[in-house]
């Protein structure tokens, strides 16, 4: 059978001006490589029929598939129905249970329906409807000599879901096999060394196949099996995983997780630990992670931010001498931190953060980036000393989030201590 290929057309000026970023494609061409679908191109265009209408065209010459977002609205510069469906040479017909679902939205907002709403139910002779909870306007998917064209709306939150719910089930119906993923986490690896020690299973491998990917100082590694429709992909995942195990498992702290802060909070739970944070550097980063989690309050006591060294004496007991010894940046402060916090407030495990975020404050001994992370509890006490690099704009926001993910990562060892 051949491979299917797709391509996606975001339709909207406000795109080709740089005032909306177009997450949209970003966010279907991964949705498409997940089913085994590829996207060869993609393209912005603004709202002009003749230049919709000239990059359809062309698109249609190289794939089968077009998926396009935005455009659906109710103003008079939203034509793309009314292009798309010319181009397949259909007219819009009214359809009759979309214009009940927007003639209902309007009651429950208590909003008045004007005219130009009613031009959302105008669909496509033919076409597919696809019912948009999340809004007023439908999408559809219109199709004629093996060409098809998907018509999604613009904003991402009524995109999605109809792209998961409408437009994947409706590419996969003919097809026999179905692609399954998981996703192992890893943290304290670069992606370059992950490949190193994966690279042979990953060069020899086509079913599953891996993909690693790295994000703010994590790396990601999608094993992706295809199957049978009915088929169960656990015995393609099993042995690979086991493998990957085997060549990085000191590494992996998830998988099918979504975060550090979650691995945290559920391997606390999981041993009936509990955990509390004392920071400087980072601000309230770590607790706010930690809370982000639903069910946090089972098991985090407690975040004091200690900024001033007043403060992390007061509070946490850090000792005068420590200080002025070594500074309130250095590793012996950090362990008196987070043992001063466990102390405050029972918590079966204190983490401590203290460093240099920049971009002033740094010096040839202590420049900016350095950062220490300690965390103390009665089965594993740790210090690490960081030293994370500073660039960009944004390199004071990047120092406090990698320390953050740093004491999230020491959280979910010591609550890990003991294990098997
Ligand atoms: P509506 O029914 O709300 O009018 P629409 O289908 O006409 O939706 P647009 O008017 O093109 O969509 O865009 C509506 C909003 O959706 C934009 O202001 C923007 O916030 C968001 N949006 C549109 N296209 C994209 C895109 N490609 N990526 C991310 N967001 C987008």
């Amino acid at each position: 059978m051949k491979q299917k290929s797709a391509e996606i057309l975001a339709i909207g000026t406000e795109l080709l001006m740089g005032n909306t970023i177009n997450t949209n494609a970003a966010y279907l061409a991964r949705g498409l490589a997940q089913n085994g679908i590829n996207v060869y191109h993609q393209e912005v265009v603004g709202d002009n029929p003749q230049r919709l209408m000239d990059s359809l065209t062309q698109a249609f010459t190289r794939s089968d598939i077009v998926i396009t977002t935005g455009g659906l609205g109710p103003t008079y510069d939203d034509l793309s129905k009314e292009t798309i469906a010319s181009y397949f040479g259909r007219k819009l017909v009214m359809d009759e249970a979309s214009l009940e679902h927007i003639k209902q939205h309007f009651a429950t907002i208590g909003r008045v329906m004007t005219d130009n709403n009613r031009k959302q139910a105008m669909m496509p002779e033919g076409c597919t409807i696809f019912p948009n909870p999340n809004g007023t306007a439908p999408g559809c998917a219109i199709e004629k000599d093996g060409k098809v064209a998907f018509m999604l709306p613009g904003p991402p939150r009524e995109m999605k879901p109809m792209f998961e719910h409408y437009v994947i089930p409706y590419l996969l119906k003919d097809s026999d096999t179905r692609l399954c993923s998981r996703m192992i986490r890893f943290f304290g690896i670069g992606e370059s060394g992950l490949e190193t020690k994966l690279h042979d299973l990953m060069v020899s491998s086509t079913n599953p196949t891996l993909a690693p990917y790295a994000k703010s100082g994590e790396v990601m590694l999608r094993i992706t099996v295809r199957v049978g429709r009915e088929e169960d992909p656990e015995p393609l995942f099993a042995p690979m995983i086991e493998k990957i195990e085997e060549a990085a498992g000191e590494f992996i702290y998830g998988i099918d997780i979504e975060n550090l802060q979650t691995a945290a909070v559920n391997r606390l739970k999981e041993t009936g630990k509990t955990a509390a944070t004392a920071e400087s550097c980072t601000g309230g980063y770590v607790s706010k992670r930690l809370t982000e989690v639903p069910g946090a309050s089972e098991v985090f006591q407690c975040g004091v931010c200690t900024y001033s060294n007043e403060m992390k004496e007061q509070l946490l007991q850090v000792s005068h001498e420590t200080l002025s010894q070594y500074g309130a940046v250095s590793s012996e402060t950090a362990k008196e931190m987070a043992a001063g916090v466990r102390r405050l407030s029972k918590a079966d495990i204190g983490v401590a953060t203290t460093g240099i975020a920049g971009p002033q404050g740094g010096t040839e001994e202590k420049p900016v980036g350095l950062v220490y992370v300690a965390v103390d509890s009665e089965n594993y006490s740790e210090v690490l000393e960081l030293h994370i690099p500073s660039r960009g704009d944004d390199a004071r926001e990047y120092i406090r989030y990698i320390a953050s993910s740093h004491a999230l990562h020491l959280i979910w060892k010591a609550a890990g201590a003991g294990k098997k």
